[in-house]
């Protein structure tokens, strides 16, 4: 998720970490930490804060004969995932030793079981992190040679990492790894860096190493030799990166909001990996800390949130209403905490923000809790105050979001908040078969969402026929009703044209005054529930002459013909549906700000936190 830097060579190992890891700073962290090996021990220094922080500290303890000396070292800007952000859980962590130090990016997935086995060996730990049981676990494979102890530990984990692992003993090389976190190697004069994307190495060098999944590479000044998870070399090809600095830093995508939104398979998986029990049908949701019989002692769900979180919050209402059969309510934060909300002790209060800061939601939350309501923070910043204030929720575990934009944690919440109905519906009336059906459908959520990601061009096309627009309608019905609201926030935010979200029911009262020939309206005619409704909405639109554009289920080929243009969406059931919709509504507006040329990443007047009433 966040950034790696490791170094070893002729230059100041310390200078180079410390550039590099302010050449990561865009992805957005919470800590920093840095450790460099030098006559066989391991310097380590970190904190939470910023990187020019851990500057002035290593300035401080270091003097600048030994910043010099050091020829090799690791460091990491962290965004937490497991533990708030404090100086024991930044990294780089150490094993049980102390002398084995390491960084690393993702999530080990089954951390907690490693960590009960461990400690019964009597290993203790100093962070609340799933990253220092890697390390322990790697220490206590460790026999002298990092590599092999590393490949013996990896055996064990699951979930995703890119990481850099250093040994007091073995001053000239640091082991890296990567599954599912990328790791980039760039090959100098007499220096080898090793980063999680090429912005950091490009100051050095330009030939680089990328790593495929389950590669282990073991580092030296000499250049890098890479193998495959049994320790067995492999040969990886030379890359020679011509990107300047800008586009290293965004993927070599044009705008983060674009990189945010490809990245969003992998951030679904994210989100989904471990949560899902195959077995029982049902969702593992550890951080609501609810026993199935306190859950099935809800009576109501009160969702509260703003914005982008307050459109997933809707969807969400479809989602506990159907498969939970509870009672829900949707409230926009500040309208919750300037009422007098009616909470029953029974009650559930589900506050969704992606910064975990949102000032109204968290006023709505403090509310919620003075009146003795139970209330669950869906976020997506670890130890966000939100987070820390519900004590109990889920984590989207989208990565950091950059782009002013919401995209990602968008599409994380809906997967989140399909998993909790999920749980809910199983602790009442659902069936393990229909749970176990559910979750097969949920599981297809990431290579939905790439199946629209490879419609691109086609949705570049339909933007290119729209971006002239003055004003748009989004219609919906049914859970695609605040999807539309979604997409049109969307197109609104970035492209500055001025659209509505509707009920497509809704239209007749009073907006379809609005329509003409200049007014096109984007219809979600996904095949589920509604849609010969919605097609009739859209011949109404039609008889107005407004051009319409049609977000259709691919193979439905009968709707086709009602529509000016189309958009496809891979087939899938009603619940999974918002998702993969939204992701193409998202790139239709992208592209539209694009064509248009607006400052898609800093759209005028908009913050990305909003913590402010
Ligand atoms: N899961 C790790 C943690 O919470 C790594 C987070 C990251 O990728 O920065 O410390």
């Amino acid at each position: 998720m966040c950034g790696i830097v490791g170094y070893v060579g002729s230059k100041s190992a310390c200078d180079v970490l410390l550039g590099g890891l302010k050449r990561l700073e865009y992805r957005g962290y919470d800590s920093a930490g840095i450790a460099v090996v030098e006559s066989g021990q391991l310097g380590i220094l970190k904190d939470k804060g910023k990187v020019r922080d851990l500057e002035q500290t290593v300035y401080a303890t270091w003097d600048e004969t030994f910043r010099r000396r050091v020829g090799l070292g690791i460091a990491h800007t962290r965004w937490a995932t497991h533990g708030s952000p404090t100086a024991a859980n930044a990294h780089p962590h150490t094993d049980q030793s102390g002398r084995l130090a390491m960084v690393h990016n993702g999530i080990i997935e089954n951390y907690a079981a490693l960590k009960q086995q461990l400690a019964a060996k009597g290993h203790r730990f100093l962070s609340q992190t799933d990253s220092e049981v890697l390390i322990h676990l790697i220490g206590e494979f460790y026999q002298g040679n990092l590599c092999e102890a590393v490949c013996a530990a990896l055996k064990h984990v699951e979930g995703t990492y890119g990481i850099a692992v250093v040994s007091a003993d073995a001053p000239e090389a640091i082991v890296v790894a990567r599954k599912g976190s990328p790791l980039v190697i760039g090959l100098g004069e007499n220096e080898t860096i090793v980063a999680s994307d090429v912005s950091a190495i490009i100051a050095h060098t330009r030939q680089v190493i990328y790593l495929d999944d389950d590669d282990v590479a073991i580092i030296t000044r000499a250049g890098a030799e890479v193998r495959n998870a049994h320790n067995v070399p492999v040969s990886r090809a030379v890359a020679n990166v011509d990107w300047d600095a800008g586009a290293a830093e965004k993927g070599g995508y044009e705008h983060f909001m674009l990189k945010e939104i490809f990245e969003q398979p992998d951030a679904l998986q994210n989100s989904l990996r471990g949560r899902l029990d195959p077995a029982m049908g049902t969702a593992i949701l550890s951080g609501l800390a609810l026993s199935p019989r306190e859950l099935a002692g809800i009576r109501r769900i009160v969702i509260v949130g703003c914005g982008t979180s307050l459109h997933a919050g809707m969807v969400g209402k479809y989602y506990f209403e159907e498969l939970a059969g509870m009672p829900t309510e949707v409230e926009q934060a500040a309208e919750y905490r300037y009422r007098n909300p009616i909470i029953q002790p029974e009650d559930m209060v589900v506050a969704i923000s992606q910064s975990g800061e949102t000032a109204d939601t968290l006023a709505a939350v403090r509310e919620a809790k003075q009146k003795g309501a139970l209330v669950v923070g869906l976020c997506n910043v670890v130890g966000s105050t939100i987070a820390r204030e519900t004590g109990r929720g889920i984590y989207l575990h989208a990565g950091p979001e950059i782009g002013v934009a919401s995209t990602k944690a968008f599409t994380c919440q809906l997967a989140v908040l399909l998993m909790m109905a999920l749980k809910l519906g199983r602790c009442r009336r659902l069936s393990r078969q229909t749970g176990i059906e559910i979750g097969d459908e949920i599981r297809t959520i990431p290579d939905l969402v790439k199946r629209v990601l490879a419609g691109n061009d086609e949705i570049v096309r339909v933007a290119q026929q729209y971006a002239t627009a003055r004003d748009f309608f989004f219609l919906g019905r049914g859970c695609m009703y605040p999807v539309a609201m979604e997409g049109a926030l969307k197109l609104k935010e970035i492209s500055y044209i001025h659209a509505e979200g509707y009920h497509a029911a809704e239209l007749k009262h009073g907006p379809i005054a609005l329509l003409d020939d200049q007014v096109p309206v984007l219809a979600m005619l996904n095949d589920i529930a509604g849609r010969d409704k919605m097609v009739s909405n859209v011949q109404e639109c039609r008889a107005r002459h407004a051009p319409t554009i049609g977000v259709v289920t691919e193979g439905d080929t009968d709707v086709v013909q009602n529509v000016d243009e189309i958009i496809r969406i891979p087939r899938c059931s009603h619940l999974t549906a918002p998702i993969p919709t939204a992701v193409a509504l998202q790139l239709f507006s992208y592209h539209v700000a694009r064509i248009r040329n607006c400052p898609i990443d800093q759209p005028r007047n908009l913050a990305k936190s909003v913590t402010v009433e």
